[in-house]
Parts: structure tokens; sequence; C-alpha cells
């Protein structure tokens, strides 16, 4: 991704959400990345800890939150969302130091953000903005999370193409009066298929770093790609239903599934290797989830070969949630590797 940037003449703001940790996040200094998107003030605070010192929290403003963006903004360039002129008013009177302000547009998928063609909206918070002493516009930022609905990566390169032209647009609009303003987009689907950046900025894409299953059907990466697997103990086995239950349920995984064949799909199941792990077991799904318990469904073939302690790998369908359930990472070295809500032994 920091290649695909680099070709594209795209400043590259990978969002940290998803790996939430300090060791990974050194792997992206290391490629020379050194701005970075978080989604809560407390990551912010994490990430600034390891010297971290450009950062955007991509998400509205949150008002209740000024003590955190206080401290923040005395210490780093931070960057803050807002879609209307009144969280910039009340950031103007409550600020210390400046902070930079990213406008919040919506550029079709319908979540949050002003309508990117809603100039007077735009113009408002511009106007608060001028006025403010404290407050710097950064530019414009959109998440086209919609790609996530796509049925194909023709619909996949279609959203990203609106989201593009209509980004762009804006950001032409305003190049004048702003010369130095940035547009930002950011969706792994869109970033990891598309091959047209033109009139945007910066990219913030944030699942990558790991894909998962869900990625995998929406056809923005292949197997090889998938960069994190679960390790779930088998603990009961049902023959005569062709089941067995993994202790992997939605504290783990969170719930998120996807459909396959017409059924819900809570995670491929893989068999784990010294090297890794294969490509998924034909038949083999968890095909629900309760608290702690996941239902694998598989064929009796394969029940057959598992005994109570036998770990059966699965591919999460969200990485960016199961890496937050799970609060850690072990490499294929048998490394930990951190995360920023720290190890649960009971996990
Ligand atoms: N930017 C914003 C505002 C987001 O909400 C997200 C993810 O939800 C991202 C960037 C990263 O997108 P992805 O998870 O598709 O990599």
């Amino acid at each position: 991704m920091c290649a695909k940037a680099k070709k594209h003449g795209v400043a590259f703001r990978p969002h940290f959400k998803t790996h939430q940790s300090h060791t990974i996040g050194k792997w992206f200094r290391e490629e020379g990345v050194s701005a970075i998107t978080v989604s809560s003030l407390r990551m912010a605070q994490y990430f600034a800890a390891d010297g971290w010192n450009d950062i955007t929290v991509a998400f509205p403003v949150n008002i209740l939150e000024i003590e955190l963006i206080r401290d923040l903004s005395s210490r780093i360039s931070l960057n803050l969302l807002a879609l209307d002129p009144e969280p910039l008013a009340w950031l103007e009177r409550e600020l210390g130091r400046p902070v930079g302000i990213f406008l919040k547009i919506d550029a079709g998928y319908g979540r949050t953000g002003i309508p990117s063609t809603d100039m007077r909206a735009v113009d408002a918070c511009l106007a608060e903005i001028t006025r403010a002493k404290k407050l710097r516009f950064k530019g414009f930022i959109a998440h086209a999370g919609n790609t996530y609905r796509a049925g194909t990566r023709g619909e996949i390169l279609a959203i990203h193409e609106t989201t593009r032209q209509r980004m762009s647009e804006l950001g032409n609009s305003f190049k004048q009066k702003y010369p130095d303003l940035v547009v930002s987009i950011g969706d792994t689907p869109g970033c990891s298929l598309a091959e047209n950046f033109k009139g945007i900025d910066e990219m913030r894409p944030g699942n990558f770093v790991f894909y998962d299953a869900m990625q995998m059907q929406l056809g923005s990466c292949s197997l090889e790609q998938v960069a994190v697997v679960m390790a779930c103990p088998v603990v009961a086995k049902h023959p005569e239903r062709n089941t067995c239950i993994v202790y992997g349920g939605a504290i783990h995984f969170s719930k998120d599934f996807i459909m396959t064949r017409g059924v819900q799909n809570f995670g491929p199941v893989v068999r784990l290797t010294d090297g890794g792990w294969s490509a998924p077991v034909e038949g083999a799904f968890v095909s629900s989830l309760s608290q702690e318990h996941g239902v694998v469904s598989l064929p009796p073939e394969f029940l057959g070969t598992l005994k109570s302690g036998s770990l059966l790998g699965v591919i999460p369908v969200h990485s960016c949630l199961t890496a937050d359930c799970m609060r850690g990472y072990r490499s294929l070295e048998g490394i930990h590797l951190d995360h920023m809500s720290g190890e649960d032994p009971g996990r």
C-alpha cells in the first residue's frame, strides 16, 4: 500500500485502528510512514506515546473529550473531524493550542458527513474556521464504506470512482482559496483495487494490514495476502450433526459474518501448519457464535481427525474487530506482538 500511494503521488496516512499495535506501527515507520489515522483520542494518545506526532482522529469530534483534546493538541500535530459549525465554535472557545480541522464529507456512503454537494454546509463550517484563531482548515475527508456492500470488483471500482470524482470536484472548488488543502479518502476495498487517484491527496486505508475473509469475498485481496488467523481449541465434538465446538465466540471474533452459498459464515476454517495455514477446508466454517462458543460445521472426515484440544485455524471475517476483541497477537515465530488494550490472559 505504501508503494501504491507513492506510485499515485498520494500521501499515505494509514488507519491504525486495525492493528492498534506499537510494534506493527513501527513496521510502517520503517517504510517511511510519518502520519497516521486513528479512530479515538485514546488511540491517538497510545500512538503519540510511541513517537507519532502527526495524527488524524477520523471520527467526528466529541465535545465531551475536551481534556484529551487539550492534552494531545499541546504535544502533537492533531487533526480532528467536524461536519457542522457548533462543535467548531465550541473548540475555539475551549482549546488551548491549535488543531487541524478536516471537514467530514459524505460522498455516497450515507453514514455521516456533509453531502459532497452541500456547499452551504461547507461554507458555514469554513466561515466558523476562518473566524477562529485556534482552528486550521486542513481539507476534506471521506470514507467510502459503501464499497463493503459491493457485490463485485466492478462495483467497488464504480463506488471508488464516484467518491474520487465527488471529492476531487469539491477539492478543486476550494483549492484556489486554500492551496494546501488535502483531499483524503480511505477504504481498503477501493484503495486495494483502484488505479485512479486523480484529484486525491491522501489515502487512509487500515484493514489491508491484515485483510480478512470479508475482503477475500469482496475480491480486494487473495488468500495469500491474509495475515491473521485465529487459533481456536476444539472443546467438544458432535459427529451426529457434523459439528464441533471451539473456544472462539463472539467475544473473540465479533459477530460479523459473510454469506456463503446463502448461509451465514462467521469464519472459514483452515488447517494450521508449521509455517502458517492452509487454504480454507472445503465445507468447514464457523456456522454460529454465542458468547464464548463457536459452532464449526465441517465434513465428517475432517471432524474425525480432530481431538479435544486440537487447534483449528479460523480466518476472521472482520480482522479489525477481531484484533480489537483479542488485544494481542502471536507471530508465526511465536513472538508476542502488543496491542493497545493489552493482553487479557483469560482470552
Ligand atoms: N477512514 C475512516 C473514517 C474509517 O471509518 C475507516 C474504517 O472504518 C477507514 C478510514 C479505513 O477503512 P478500511 O477499514 O476499509 O481500511
